[in-house]
């Protein structure tokens, strides 16, 4: 072991389990791709202010869990703690609104920051893939989202995910709802903190996880007997899409979620096989959050899914990924001669696309078929100076031991005719 250690709250993602995140990032991508939403990348940091007035002061993503900076140059930084508001902010810094057709559909995927308590399933580096659509309010757009995420969940293999979804109003019905639960709540037995959070951000006292809040929240108003005329509608209109696409949820009263910005249709999707830290994703529109970071109106819509929390579902509940073999045929040359000819047949075989590795190191051919077989490579070509001036390889299928002499100018197209 080296002198230093991963930082508290941070893994490695080395092979072979790595596979997995890249192949759990690529199922969920594709769905998106294929529904037009392209591709963006936006930096690692931004202004503290882009998330303070985008995410909210009084959430605990901005007030506990931000990683800050001063730079040298006395510039304020945050690591970024969610994509949101760095895609907003982007989409509006390029005008991708004024350029092209509303909505913007575009997707992501990266790192994200957060000072937590780190506990299984919850870091203080994690990994998301986001969709976010820009500048349309309409309710297929919050149904197109929610199916693409089941998607890419079912096309995992998962199963035992559920969707929670929930109407959070807009700004006509939800400021009358906000009082009446603030009036609620100031009838409670609450400690100092939440007494402070009913204050700020009353709908968050609904999300306590604690079992002496929760029994205090019965009877509380809830915001869908709130809901005006605009947002009923909307939001039944979400779920008869929903429906109509086969897709399962479940009215969920008390979902909230963390943010500030989520206006109307909120979403979690959440498995059972992850203990306390059940969400893997989750989303809702958000139609004042360009207004909060300065743009025009542009009522939008998107998700995050939980990489780290996606693979730990897969686990929890076996699921075995479909991934491309790491190696198919793996090259050992007996002599130092052959190691020149060989190595050169080995990017031959790499360039038509079969995945090959080689015997570095000038092994012996014992330790060289301990290499093959434990790169669980499918076939291994064996060849000495005698063979390669034959212009052969010897052929050996690792499972049956059959050994089989090829030329050398047939070995690709035998090869890909094998592995097909
Ligand atoms: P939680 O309620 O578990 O704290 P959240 O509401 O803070 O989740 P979001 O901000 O909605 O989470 O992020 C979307 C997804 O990103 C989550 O559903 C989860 O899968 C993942 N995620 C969020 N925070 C972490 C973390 N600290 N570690 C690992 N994954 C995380
Ligand atoms: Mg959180």
């Amino acid at each position: 072991m080296s002198t230093f250690q991963a930082p508290k709250g941070t893994y490695d993602l080395i092979p072979p389990d790595s596979a997995a995140y890249l192949a759990v990032r690529e199922a969920i991508s594709a769905p998106l791709k294929r529904a037009g939403y392209g591709y963006i990348e936006t930096p690692g940091f931004e202004a503290v202010e882009l998330f303070s007035r985008g995410v909210g002061e009084s959430t605990d993503i901005v007030s506990k869990e931000m990683y800050t900076l001063t730079t040298k140059g006395g510039t304020t930084l945050a690591l970024r703690p969610e994509g949101t508001a760095s895609v907003l902010r982007a989409a509006l810094q390029n005008n991708l609104h004024k350029l092209g057709n509303l909505p913007v559909k575009l997707w992501y995927s990266g790192s994200y920051y957060r000072y937590e308590r780190p506990q299984a399933g919850r870091y203080r580096h994690f990994s998301q893939v986001g969709a976010e659509a820009i500048g349309t309010e309409d309710p297929v757009l919050d149904a197109e989202l929610i199916i693409l995420a089941v998607d890419a969940y079912k096309a995992l293999g998962l199963k035992n995910f559920r969707v929670l979804l929930n109407s959070l109003g807009d700004k006509e019905c939800r400021p009358v709802y906000r009082a009446a639960l603030q009036q609620f709540l100031a009838g409670l037995d609450l400690d100092e903190d939440t007494v402070r959070r009913a204050e700020i951000n009353p709908l968050r006292v609904l999300d306590d996880k604690r079992d002496a809040v929760q029994k205090q929240l019965t009877g509380a108003p809830m915001l869908r007997d709130y809901l005006c005329e605009a947002c009923k509608e909307y939001h039944e209109q979400v779920r008869e899409l929903l429906t109509a696409a086969g897709v399962a949820y479940e009215d969920d009263p008390k979902l909230v979620r963390g943010l500030d910005y989520y206006t109307r249709t909120t979403f979690e999707f959440v498995h059972g096989g992850l203990g306390s830290q059940s969400a893997v994703g989750g989303g809702g529109r958000y139609d004042g959050l360009s207004e909060m970071i300065g743009g025009p109106a542009l009522p939008s819509v998107g998700w995050a899914l939980g990489v780290d929390r996606t693979v730990l579902a897969l686990k929890a509940e076996g699921v075995e990924l479909e991934l491309p073999a790491t190696t198919d045929v793996f090259a050992v040359p007996l002599g130092e001669e052959a190691r020149r000819t060989l190595f050169g047949t080995v990017t031959e075989l790499r360039r038509a696309g079969i995945a090959t590795d080689f015997a570095f190191g000038g092994k012996g051919l014992k330790n060289a078929m301990k290499s093959a077989n434990r790169a669980d490579a499918r076939f291994a070509i064996v060849a000495g100076e005698r063979d390669l001036a034959e212009g052969v390889v010897q052929l050996k299928d690792m499972r049956s031991g059959e050994q089989t002499a090829v030329a050398l100018d047939a070995l690709v197209a035998t090869l890909q005719e094998k592995l097909a």
